[in-house]
């Protein structure tokens, strides 16, 4: 199968220890023309992402001196741009979320084929590459949504968001009141070549909600906040908050 190659110059830091799967991720994103260091530890990792500047890091969790999870949270205080995919063997959901609230864009579950490991990384850095003008804010009841400097907050508040929550929040506010298909959601927020499971959009889409009910009870004053309502066998739809209408706040139904 044909790959299209990698934008130019694109440095990749893997972080694995394990010798077998190192060599076949360097090997692999040499040929396919990306810039590959391989660290096969934490520390050794945390060293070398500030000796020059990466645009991703593949990154095993089980590590022989840190866990996988705390070198993701000091990447992403130290590079909030950096594109982290977790590369895992653990496939318990709370593992994937502890990941992703760790800072991960993105994780593959072992053992994951070059070839999707490839897509995957092309949709990401694809995405990072700024193609259209920006755009006004959304505002819905008391939620702020900024696409254009990618920030989102309540009441005035900033809402912490990972990079896949934001966009699948804007890509259902852009649509606000209107249902968005799970098809769409993947499309649009991953790779519109996307096809398979889309497990990761219900990971995502239950680390959105905690956010923004975190958000809403942080709050100092009674927040209109929309509602993301699940439409089974379809997908989710974004609805506005009814004006005046704070009770909205505290239904966690949702
Ligand atoms: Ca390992």
């Amino acid at each position: 199968m044909h790959q299209p190659a990698a934008p130019p110059q694109t440095r990749v830091l893997i972080v694995e220890d394990d010798a077998t799967i190192g060599r076949h991720l360097d090997t692999g994103l040499r040929s396919n023309n990306y810039l590959p260091t391989w660290s096969r530890t934490g520390a050794s990792a945390l060293t070398e992402s500030e000796r020059i500047p990466y645009e991703a890091v593949l990154l095993d969790l089980g590590l022989p001196d840190m866990d996988g999870l705390d070198v993701a949270r000091q990447l992403r205080t130290r590079f909030p741009d950096l594109l982290i995919v977790i590369l895992t063997a653990r496939t318990d959901d709370i593992d994937i979320i502890a990941g992703l609230d760790a800072g991960a864009d993105d994780y593959l579950v072992k053992p994951f084929s070059l070839t999707v490991l490839l897509a995957r990384l092309r949709a990401h850095l694809r995405r990072r590459t700024p193609a259209t003008p920006p755009q006004e804010p959304i505002r819905l009841g008391d939620l702020l949504i900024d696409t254009a400097a990618r920030r989102c907050s309540l009441l005035g508040h900033e809402v912490t968001l990972r990079p896949k929550e934001f966009e699948l929040l804007t890509a259902l506010a852009r649509n606000a009141g209107t249902a968005v298909s799970r098809e769409t959601l993947m499309a649009d927020v991953w790779d519109e070549n996307w096809f398979g499971p889309t497990k990761t959009l219900d990971v995502t889409m239950a680390a959105l909600r905690r956010r923004l009910a975190e958000a809403a009870d942080r709050a100092t004053s009674p927040a209109r906040l929309p509602q993301i309502i699940t439409l089974r066998g379809h997908g989710y739809r974004l609805e506005h908050p009814e004006p005046g209408d704070p009770s909205q706040l505290h239904q966690r139904d949702y």
